[in-house]
């Protein structure tokens, strides 16, 4: 099998129906950009840039920050880098970040993630500053975690278009495009996307907080781990949703979280309408050869109908239509 997946790296992740599917990987480390060249993926989709905070025993300075973010941005050449702002909190805290030490409640619904970068605005100007210099002369992707208000997201912006015009103004070199995104985590972000939306120009869906939200169900718990599907009708109809809200607007929506990562759950994302997802590597090949080997067309309706069953019987009922198809 792995044989074959490795066959699959220089082909495109096209259906049977002739649909592009863009199919990223998720990644958060300078070695995990490799990945890129190891599975042919299209881009890096989410690039977890917490991760260098977490492995650093003093708080990263704008200088090493920005050194490996045009690392990341030099070996992924023209390939896309998606760049989230650091999510630090909930399940990761920084020993040497003294005001994040005292424990919460509920740390995944605590002082995290853009929360915590609005309220430490120096850390978020650093970070800011740092991709627009590493970007300079191409076009920098940059996302939000855990946006809960359209304001946030201002917010968030209005701190890079600072930077961007205090780089400007002293000569420096710019990106040639900047690119805003947000990751949609909290539920209450989809009952306002109609605000948000103009002001955007992608969305990734992160499933792993979204249904941890979406069903009161701590992830990192491992006795609610199988309790909950990402194929029950509550999850399927809150993704169709959002996606046939960005149909038509310039919005790109994809998926970043690990549901896209596993072809029977990416399948029923397709058959929702999404074409862009963000993967753990390991996933690439599997999730390719399904695409591959699905016709959209005899998809979509049956996509359409496990919105109306329990999460085991779309389950079985997908995995059977795939079995039918060949993939
Ligand atoms: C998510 O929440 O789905 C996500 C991709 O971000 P993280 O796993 O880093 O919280
Ligand atoms: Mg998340």
């Amino acid at each position: 099998r792995r044989e074959r997946f490795a066959s699959l790296r220089d082909m495109d992740a096209v259906t049977k129906d002739g649909v592009r599917i863009e199919l990223m990987i998720n990644a958060g480390l300078r070695e995990d950009v490799q990945a890129l060249d190891l599975t042919g993926a299209d881009g890096i989709g989410l690039f977890r840039t917490e991760f260098q905070f977490l492995v650093s025993a003093t708080m990263p300075q704008r200088e090493r920050q920005q050194r490996l973010y045009r690392d990341v941005l030099d070996a992924a050449g023209n390939r896309p880098v998606v760049f989230r702002t650091v999510d630090i909190g909930g399940d990761k805290s920084l020993p040497y970040m003294r005001a994040h030490a005292e424990q919460e409640e509920n740390p995944a619904m605590g002082w995290r993630a853009l929360r915590l970068a609005l309220d430490r605005d120096g850390l978020m100007k650093a970070q800011a500053r740092a991709l627009l210099e590493a970007a300079a002369g191409r076009t920098l992707n940059v996302m939000f975690p855990l946006v809960a208000e359209p304001w946030e997201y201002e917010a968030a912006r209005n701190i890079f278009v600072q930077q961007r015009k205090w780089l400007a103004d002293r000569g420096k070199k710019l990106p040639n495009a900047i690119r805003y995104g947000v990751m949609l985590e909290v539920p209450a972000l989809a009952e306002m996307l109609d605000i948000l939306l103009p002001h955007l120009d992608f969305l990734s869906i992160g499933t792993n907080d979204l249904t941890q939200f979406l069903f009161a169900a701590d992830r990192a718990d491992p006795r609610l781990a199988e309790r909950y599907d990402w194929l029950s009708p509550a999850v399927l109809r809150f993704l169709s949703r959002i996606i046939a809200q960005c149909d038509g607007t310039k919005v790109s929506v994809g998926v970043c979280g690990e549901m896209g990562g596993r072809p029977l759950e990416a399948m029923a994302l397709i058959g929702m309408g999404l074409r862009r997802l963000s993967i753990t590597p390991a996933g690439v090949g599997p999730v390719k050869a399904m695409i591959r080997s699905i016709d959209t067309r005899d998809l979509t309706p049956v996509v359409a109908d496990l919105i109306r069953m329990g999460a085991q019987d779309a389950r079985g009922q997908l995995t059977g239509w795939g079995e039918a198809n060949g993939v």
